[in-house]
């Protein structure tokens, strides 16, 4: 009887009212998000967590047993600590028609409920990970102004498009390579709660043709590690990043009302010089150690990252260092090395980024960087069984505009300004 108790109690807690995944088709009310439901047999109190808000302040607020909030504490002590709840995180409390508590639900993050139950024998806690039904969605459209913009801010389409962005980080520059008429086509993980779409999981595998070249990509699983490889089993990571700075990043400072920022590419000498917004992270482009982080003449604040097989990459103009960047200080590729901006000889804010092999100045965009391990020949037939799979879906659905990939246009082709820069 018992077991069956607790397993109503788990249902019960999976709808609980909306977190901010959405899990719910109960909406909070009201200005404090609070709502209360009497019948006959249980009152329930429902609400989110409110800024500065302890448990201690809900039990006073509504006239609640105390004593049962320290035995509710020690019960689940073990699993999460009832002193540490966050800001609009999802809570219910169920009472029976002594006041007294029967359960108390609390979403601990997105995916992770807790749940306390009044049991004969005492408070019993729980915490349940919610098991969503996953769905593999095709997703797939054509580039209009940038990615963000063209998968849809909403419904999870801002996370979908960094995904995306992160998968092609070796390969494309979101922020300046994309086109009109680029074409991408994503298959993703939808992840289900009570039939509703909640959120996308992984992407499972993606292809984006960028000026009519098509890049693939396939998430494979490796002794328990999943990573992404392209059409022939190679991996997509290389040992630099096509870009130094991160559109995950940009979009992610930049997606909140204000409009997205476009950034442009020149290359009036050796090295590449990004115009971007002051204050847009840095990122080194592989891993590697600081050789220089200090100010030096027309190049202004610079990064110099000494990477493996003579590889140094330069990073010029900077506003300022990201925290803890100095010289000898070991990096990861993609990590926050600085922030742009202008000082040196720089008429406006813009990131100077040079590549030299063996201290002579090569261009990063065009030379062939080496990639990580592929897929393992003994799993390549298994691989390209899953990537045919893949294909065969991509290519009966149908998505808009394949016409428009040939006569694909230059975003920023207008521009002719140019920036003055030395280094
Ligand atoms: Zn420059």
């Amino acid at each position: 009887m018992k077991k069956a108790y607790i397993a109503s109690i788990v249902l019960a807690a999976l709808i609980v009212p909306g977190s901010d995944s959405g899990l719910s088709n109960k909406k909070p009310t009201g200005k404090d998000a609070l709502q209360t439901v009497k019948t006959s047999e249980y009152r329930e109190i429902a609400g989110r967590i409110q800024t500065g808000e302890i448990l201690f302040d809900i039990f006073k607020k509504y006239e609640l047993d105390t004593n049962e909030l320290f035995k509710m504490r020690e019960a689940s002590a073990d699993l999460h600590r009832l002193r540490d709840v966050s800001p609009n995180r999802p809570y219910k409390i169920i009472l029976n028609d002594q006041e007294q508590i029967k359960s108390f639900t609390y979403w601990i993050n997105g995916d992770t409920v807790l749940s306390i139950m009044n049991t004969d024998e005492g408070f019993y806690a729980e915490k349940t990970v919610v098991q969503y039904k996953k769905r593999i969605e095709y997703i797939g459209g054509v580039i209009k102004d940038n990615l963000v913009s063209s998968i849809g801010n909403g419904n999870g389409g801002l996370r979908l498009a960094l995904q995306l962005s992160d998968v092609f980080a070796w390969d494309i520059d979101f922020t300046t390579d994309i086109r009109n008429n680029d074409i991408y086509r994503i298959a993703v993980e939808g992840l289900y709660l009570d039939g509703k779409f909640k959120k996308y999981g992984d992407i499972v595998a993606a292809e984006f043709i960028n000026s009519g070249q098509p890049f693939r990509a396939y998430r494979y699983e490796i002794n328990g590690k999943a990573d992404f490889y392209n059409e022939e089993g190679k991996s997509v990571r290389k040992a630099f990043l096509k870009a130094p700075l991160s559109f995950r990043w940009i979009s992610s400072s930049f997606s909140r009302g204000r409009k997205h920022p476009i950034l442009k590419i020149y290359r009036p000498h050796q090295g590449l010089d990004y115009a971007a917004p002051t204050g847009a992270p840095v990122s080194a482009a592989g891993d590697g150690k600081v050789v220089f982080a200090a100010k030096n003449g027309q190049y202004g604040k610079l990064v110099i990252v000494k990477h493996r097989n003579g590889y140094k990459t330069y990073y010029g103009h900077l506003s300022r260092f990201a925290k803890g960047i100095r010289t000898g200080r070991h990096i990861e590729q993609g990590q926050i090395i600085g922030y742009v901006g202008s000082t040196g000889l720089a008429s406006g804010p813009h990131l100077h980024y040079e590549m030299r092999i063996n201290d002579k100045p090569v261009n990063p965009i065009s030379i062939k960087i080496p990639r990580g391990n592929p897929v393992p020949e003994i799993m390549m037939a298994d691989f390209i069984r899953l990537r045919n799979e893949v294909n065969t879906r991509f290519a009966s659905n149908r998505f808009e505009s394949f016409a428009l990939a040939r006569s694909s246009t230059l975003l920023n082709s207008k521009s002719t300004k140019a920036y003055r820069s030395q280094p």
